[in-house]
């Protein structure tokens, strides 16, 4: 049986080149996407072109009813068998005292609650066998000081339901692992403010540079694969050392 993926925020960055990679690994993708249609249709036209199957969903992982739409619509590609928890946001990069509560509110609702709504329908519907990848952060344990407090804190939460949700899920034979990447050459930035942050943040990564969505996109796709099979709860740094 194929494997069935969906990925939440596959059009761009870290998400889309998830989506591609694991179709060249010969899964069949769902994506979900907020607003870029444009971008969500190119990563449906690439993933087709393998010969894998693909779909987009415009699935804002803040709304249940659309999360509900887009785990419905991928049963067209068959049973499920993963799921990629990729959907993310930040706000404007700057000192804690100048977070505002919408964008507060925001982050918390993209990060924590779509990631915890998300994967309780994934652990409804996946069976023995099954995964499910939560994209985390570095940040999660370095803080962001001056750029993003409540965003790190967020992260953190990611992790902590990583290893619960491992727990609870082994004695079925579904496994939950989450990728935490350092700083990667993707859109977030600008959306934050400080579209340069890849290349002047390069000096403080131990490889000497950013990394790119590739680079994320395969150590997702290994936690997906039977070569993992033995590992869950894992929170794997893809950071370039930070
Ligand atoms: P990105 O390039 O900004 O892409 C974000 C993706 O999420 C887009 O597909 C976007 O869709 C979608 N999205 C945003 N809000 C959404 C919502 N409410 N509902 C559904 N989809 C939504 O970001 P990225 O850098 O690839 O980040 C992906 C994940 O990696 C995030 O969880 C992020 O926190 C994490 N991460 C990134 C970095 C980094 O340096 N880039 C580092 C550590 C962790 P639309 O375009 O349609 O809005």
């Amino acid at each position: 049986m194929d494997p069935v993926t969906i990925v939440t925020g596959g059009s761009r960055g870290i998400g889309a080149a998830t989506a591609r990679r694991l179709a060249h690994d010969g899964h069949h993708v769902a994506i979900g996407y907020r607003r870029d249609h444009t971008a969500a249709n190119a990563v449906v036209a690439d993933i087709r072109a393998t010969g894998r199957r693909a779909l987009a969903v415009p699935a804002d992982t803040t709304d249940p009813d659309q999360i509900q739409a887009l785990f419905d619509a991928a049963t067209d590609l068959g049973p499920l068998t993963g799921l990629v928890n990729n959907a993310g946001v930040t706000s404007p990069i700057g000192p804690f005292t100048d977070l505002r509560a919408d964008d507060l509110r925001h982050v918390v609702d993209v990060n924590l609650i779509g990631y915890v709504l998300c994967a309780q329908h994934a652990a409804r519907r996946l069976t023995r066998g099954g995964a499910i990848v939560n994209v985390s952060s570095v940040a999660a344990t370095l803080g962001s000081p001056g750029e993003y407090v409540h965003y790190a804190a967020v992260k953190a939460a990611t992790d902590t339901l990583t290893i619960g949700l491992a727990k609870e899920l082994a004695p079925t034979g579904i496994r939950v692992n989450c990728v935490a990447p350092g700083i990667i050459r993707t859109e977030l930035h600008a959306l934050s403010g400080a579209p340069d942050r890849p290349d002047t943040a390069a000096g403080r990564i131990p490889l000497g540079r950013a990394g790119e969505p590739d680079e994320i996109a395969g150590a997702i796709a290994w936690l997906l694969s039977p070569d993992a099979s033995y590992t869950t709860g894992a929170i794997l740094r893809v950071s370039g050392g930070l």
